[in-house]
């Protein structure tokens, strides 16, 4: 079933609630000011187009942080709707709560237009999925959008429960809509050869990616601290570096049903004696015992680039070494100015990956930057997500 967008609704006179994601990160001193303001652009499109399509109210909700269920001024959306504000050139008004017994007056009045609940988590009801909440909330509005793809794996009372309350009256935003549109591509029909390109620190935290890649995939290219738990399955040394017991199990399992020999590995890595360390080139698939593999080297980069050129479809998850590092961030600026110069439908995911595509300066150049980490793996995995179905198919 498609899912239904704000493209196709009918606003005009509506009053609508919508949930976003506007969990961005804070300086951790005050003034709190926002570092990142992607995810809140990344919503603008949708929220003009709701008042451009005449919806007599904006009533937005969305979480930051984690202030589990209590009141915690250190994650108070304020610097959001001041952000919002200057951005949209309107008053945002902020709501004490978001279920403040006076927020039905506020909505009465003419020239109340945009609102902002304030953190949603602040409640204990949210993370719980709670019915009663998801009906206050919904009194708000005649019409439920959900353009959270960041929250869709959650199910939660504002993207979850809510839905109950607008049967045929709930739409995607045009983010969701995007980000479900994009990675069901590499789902469901992905032009061949279709390339994945892992990397990241740990096995354990992306077995099920994994695992579905080597379904999807004709090639699977493993690199980062991710790639020693598999070269050391595989009989090599690894020295110092990043590699657990049980991601060197994990890895086992996985070369055993890689039976078309997907996947690739590093043969070469830039180390050093520490994370803080000189970087040196070691030209042998074997880091020598006293050194930790920080970055991929220059042999991978060239076997990696070539079979990226070659792909229709790329996807990316996790940095090919420690990047924020600038001595071991070449493997990964190299691999996302290969991306961008290729003509495949190219889609990047997860949080470091989308924070190192945007220091290499190509992230314009990729066909699709998701912007929910959790929630494009877990897409990728299962096929769907708590946040989507329930738009779909109502709860
Ligand atoms: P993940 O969240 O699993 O994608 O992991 C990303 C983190 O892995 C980043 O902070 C990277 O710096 C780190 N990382 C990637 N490769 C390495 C490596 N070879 N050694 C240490 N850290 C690494």
């Amino acid at each position: 079933m498609q899912l239904k967008s704000i493209q196709d609704a009918d606003l005009k006179g509506k009053r609508v609630v919508a949930r976003f994601d506007f969990n961005v990160p804070l300086t951790k001193t005050e003034p709190r000011t926002i570092t990142d303001t992607s995810r809140i652009d990344l919503a603008i499109p949708t929220i003009r187009l709701i008042l451009e399509k005449g919806a007599s109210k904006l009533v937005m909700i969305s979480h930051l942080g984690r202030p589990d269920g209590q009141v915690n001024p250190k994650y108070s959306l304020e610097p959001v709707a001041e952000y919002l504000a200057k951005k949209l050139g309107s008053d945002v008004i902020l709501s004490e709560s978001a279920v403040d017994n006076g927020l039905k007056n506020l909505l009465q009045l003419p020239e109340t237009k945009i609102v902002l609940l304030e953190n949603v988590r602040f409640l204990p009801g949210e993370e719980k999925n709670d019915q009663e909440l998801a009906e206050k909330l919904s009194q708000y509005g005649d019409v439920y959008v959900n353009d959270a793809f960041g929250a869709a794996h959650r199910k939660h009372s504002s993207t979850y429960a809510i839905n109950t309350f607008f049967k045929n009256r709930s739409y995607a935003g045009l983010l969701m809509k995007k980000e479900i549109e994009s990675l069901g591509t590499l789902l469901e029909k992905p032009s061949k050869p279709f390339i994945a390109i892992i990397g990241g620190a740990k096995v354990s935290d992306k077995i099920k990616t994994i695992e579905k890649m080597l379904v999807l995939v004709d090639t699977l290219l493993i690199g980062g601290a991710m790639a020693y738990p598999f070269l050391k399955a595989k009989g090599s040394s690894v020295g110092k570096s990043l590699c657990s017991d049980e991601d060197v199990n994990l890895a086992k399992h996985l070369l055993q049903a890689d039976r078309g020999q997907k996947i690739k590995l590093p043969v070469d890595h830039i180390m050093a004696d520490s994370p803080e360390g000189l970087p040196e080139t070691c030209h042998s698939v074997n880091i020598p015992e006293d050194k930790m593999g920080l970055d991929i080297g220059p042999e991978t980069i060239k076997s990696f680039s070539l079979h990226l050129k070659t792909a229709k479809t790329i996807f990316w998850n996790g940095p090919m070494g420690l990047f924020e590092s600038k001595s071991f961030s070449n493997g990964t600026m190299s691999m996302a100015h290969t991306i961008a110069g290729t003509n495949a439908f190219s889609v990047v995911g997860g949080g470091d990956s989308v924070a190192a595509v945007q220091q290499s300066g190509e992230a314009e150049k990729f066909s699709h930057v998701s912007s929910g980490g959790g929630a494009s793996l877990e897409y990728i995995e299962k096929g769907e997500l708590p946040g989507v179905q329930a738009l779909k198919y109502g709860v």
